[in-house]
């Protein structure tokens, strides 16, 4: 890690107390401090990001193709998920969101680019990560959370399922906002439009009748 907590320290959190006897006990708020110390050169640098609250992300989901078959018409869902859920947790959303069956690997490609691996996030349906994949290890969707991103609004990239079919997705952070004490638990779909065509289905995506 960049920064070194000594136990015998004052906390990160401000409390006044001791580490060891602080946060060093809460497994979860331990985590969160030896997260923000790995990604730290300064101490300062910790602890903005310890008191930086968590963000909500909207994203919009866009189906654009599934195989050779291009969609011509809107079939978009959108969804929020907190920066602690992972790019695995937007995979399930998504599933979930657009009835596919989750019996396929996945990626996220962050530069909007398919196949980019330098910028690849890959899973398998239970959240494992790939070694063979679409060829070279890529990062873990699993491992990854959405605050790790440095996403900003208006970015784009891309979530291709099933290598074989390819459903090609393209998500854009519509907003992002502080998480308030509103908030039910996410992720949570807030708008969806068209109808997402069966992910086996014998229907007009793939005799290409789609208007
Ligand atoms: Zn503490």
């Amino acid at each position: 890690m960049m920064i070194k907590i000594e136990r015998n320290e004052k906390c990160p959190c401000d409390s006044g107390k001791k580490y060891k006897k602080c946060c060093y006990q809460d497994p979860e708020k331990n985590a969160e401090i030896l997260r923000a110390a790995a990604r730290s050169a300064t101490r300062e640098e910790m602890a903005a990001m310890l008191s930086s609250p968590l963000k909500v992300y909207r994203l919009k989901v866009k189906l654009l193709r599934m195989g050779m078959q291009e969609i011509g018409k809107e079939i978009s869902r959108t969804m929020e998920l907190t920066g602690r859920q992972t790019l695995y947790d937007l995979h399930l959303a998504i599933q979930d969101a657009f009835d596919w069956d989750n019996d396929h690997m996945f990626s996220f490609f962050m530069s909007g680019t398919l196949f980019d691996r330098e910028t690849e996030y890959s899973g398998d349906p239970l959240g494992g990560h790939i070694v063979t994949g679409l060829g070279v290890p890529t990062h873990p969707a699993s491992k990854t959370e959405l605050r790790d991103l440095d996403l900003s609004e208006d970015a784009r990239f891309l979530y291709l399922f099933d290598y074989g079919d390819e459903l090609v997705h393209e998500l854009l952070v519509a907003a992002m906002r502080d998480r308030n004490d509103d908030d039910r638990d996410l992720p949570m779909v807030v708008d969806e439009i068209g109808t997402p065509p069966d992910q086996y289905g014998d229907d007009e995506f793939y005799t290409g009748a789609a208007q």
